[in-house]
């Protein structure tokens, strides 16, 4: 806490008055210190690649372009260096975009059951890894007020993970859960799970469990942070539950009313 005096004085030379400002300075060295870290974190998650890169486009142009067998194998770890980039900096945007005070949401009704089911479809459709999807979805509607491509992109970043972290032949579980007044959504796997000391951090910018495997994997340590913005803007909340070995199930809530379901059906 910073304290400014400023004395009133008379042009007599009287003091009849002290006016004491109080600036809550913690709270602005903290809001310095997390930008100063933000950047840090952003220069080093783009160096990191860009040094690679530069790497093999050297050994490239030193003569390994010649070599029919190496050429292609250098160029395609430039090619998808370049991309985690790219999603790297679409999700920078796109937190950015919601960090700005005009955010906001453009929701519609939706019946929540059908719109997960086509999202499931299409990661199903299109999966590389050997994971099953078991859905354990209600089948009468359920409606609920929400911006399509928000949560669209929470699901897909949340499922995205899933399948990351899924063993080969591993099972993913999608279920909603109709509470009095909100729905709860969970995705779960059979992966590797998330150490009891982290899961509280995963929904930090920029935090991971293990940096070099999500790098590996294409991540950019955003995803999570992302779907907490997301839904917290819908008025939910996101959270996980995890065993180590067994696997992790993230969850979260969408506010929903039983009262306005009735109308329409
Ligand atoms: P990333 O791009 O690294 O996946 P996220 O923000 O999506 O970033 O997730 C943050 C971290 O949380 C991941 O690096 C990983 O360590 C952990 N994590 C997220 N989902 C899972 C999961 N389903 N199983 C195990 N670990 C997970």
């Amino acid at each position: 806490l910073r304290a400014n005096f400023s004395v009133i004085q008379k042009e007599t030379g009287f003091v009849n008055g002290l006016i004491a400002v109080l600036h809550d300075i913690t709270e602005q060295e903290k809001i310095n210190e997390e930008r100063r870290e933000f950047v840090a974190n952003v220069s080093h998650e783009l160096r990191t690649p860009l040094t690679s890169m530069r790497s093999y486009l050297e050994a490239l142009a030193e003569g390994a372009w010649q070599d029919a067998e190496i050429a292609p194998k250098f160029l395609e770890v430039t090619r998808t260096e370049t991309e985690r980039m790219i999603r790297l900096v679409n999700d920078l945007l796109q937190l950015s975009k919601m960090d700005s005070t005009d955010y906001i949401l453009t929701k519609e009704w939706v019946n929540f059951v059908d719109f997960f089911h086509r999202i499931i479809d299409r990661l199903e459709m299109t999966k590389e890894q050997n994971v099953t999807f078991k859905r354990e979805l209600p089948k009468q509607a359920i409606f609920v007020e929400i911006d399509a491509d928000k949560l669209t992109q929470v699901l897909y970043n949340i499922i995205s993970n899933a399948m990351k972290y899924s063993p080969e032949g591993g099972q993913i579980t999608f279920s909603i859960k109709e509470q009095e007044d909100h729905i709860i959504v969970s995705i779960s796997d059979e992966g590797m799970g998330i150490p009891k000391e982290n899961i509280g951090k995963i929904f930090t910018r920029f935090y991971r469990v293990d940096k070099a495997r999500s790098r590996k994997l294409g991540g950019t340590g955003l995803g999570l942070a992302i779907a907490k913005e997301m839904v917290n803007a819908h008025g939910g909340t996101i959270w996980a539950v995890s065993e180590e070995g067994k696997g992790t199930e993230i969850s979260f809530t969408l506010p929903y009313d039983v009262a306005e379901e009735d109308e329409w059906s």
